[in-house]
């Protein structure tokens, strides 16, 4: 069996991945992301998103959510559009104020807080079909799937997936040791031409070609609410920049995580929330 190309992502890789920008550039060279989170009690998921996605660079942002975040959404983050479903508690995929549909935006995020309602499943099932371009998929977008697995065969090339283990776990079927855990983190990437970012302590970045990139910043401070919310925000962010798929994992993962170090360094760690981590995004 031929040795698996495992790499390690140094912090001079990462700087040299960073796009520069164009003296001439406008904010449709940077895109229009939308980003489709929230439900009844998780709003704020939905509202660490868009901002983790503002401080990446996106060009432009529209967010979707359910009716119950509209007020939220505008008055939170006044530089993202909005789009309210017509379903007051969850999203159900259908909005009055926009008829944009998502394959003409530069990129699509989903997941951060949307819960696995019946109606959020049937606006999966009905998005997946329309897309062609890579999006990024998370947490209960993620569990949707582990749950209606023939869907995985319909996700455009080149999408990132960021399952924390558990999440991973749903998505394909419980480990006995971490050399199982990354074979079937390389086996799935692989078999749906994915990138699969599997979180936590050292985060690993598995590409489509089977190779494996291992990332060393960040720190327990980030084992908190949001900060995978926060994640989401800047993998979609870097899609919309149009940034490689593989590139803009590992570089999001590698800035996210520097992001966090910074909060650890200036203020600690015990303590350290999700909007810290965002307030350090752009130093990152
Ligand atoms: P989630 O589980 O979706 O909330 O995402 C948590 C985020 O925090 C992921 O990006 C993890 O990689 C990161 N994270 C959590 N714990 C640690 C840790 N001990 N060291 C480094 N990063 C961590
Ligand atoms: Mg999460």
């Amino acid at each position: 069996k031929a040795p698996t190309p495992y790499y390690y992502t140094r912090p001079d890789e990462a700087r040299l991945l960073l796009h520069k920008r164009d003296r001439y550039a406008h904010k449709g060279t940077f895109g229009h992301a939308l980003l489709l989170a929230g439900s009844y009690g998780k709003i704020g998921a939905a509202v660490l998103s868009a901002r983790a996605c503002l401080r990446s660079g996106v060009g432009l942002l529209t967010v979707q959510v359910p009716g119950c975040g509209y007020p939220v959404l505008q008055t939170a983050v006044p530089e993202a559009m909005c789009r309210p479903d017509t379903h007051e508690h969850v999203l159900s995929g259908t909005t009055e104020v926009e008829t944009t549909s998502p394959a003409d935006f530069t990129t699509v995020g989903i997941g951060p807080g949307i819960g696995k309602a019946s109606e959020t499943l049937a606006m999966l099932k009905a998005l997946l079909p329309t897309l062609t371009k890579p999006m990024v998929i998370d947490a209960d977008a993620l569990n949707l799937l582990g749950e209606n697995r023939e869907l995985l065969d319909q996700l455009p090339a080149g999408s990132i997936l960021t399952p924390h283990p558990k999440e991973f776990e749903r998505l394909t079927a419980p480990w006995q040791n971490d050399y199982e855990k990354l074979d079937r983190l390389r086996e799935f990437a692989r078999k749906y031409r994915v990138v699969v970012v599997l979180k936590g302590a050292h985060t690993a970045v598995a590409t489509p070609e089977g190779d494996i990139h291992f990332n060393a910043t960040g720190n327990p401070g980030l084992s908190t609410g949001g900060t995978g919310d926060v994640l989401t925000g800047v993998l979609t962010a870097l899609l919309a920049q149009r940034y490689d798929p593989v590139e803009a994992a590992v570089l999001g993962v590698y800035a996210h995580g520097l992001a966090g170090d910074q909060v650890a360094e200036q203020r600690g760690q015990i303590g350290m929330t999700a909007t810290d981590v965002v307030d350090a995004l752009r130093w990152a």
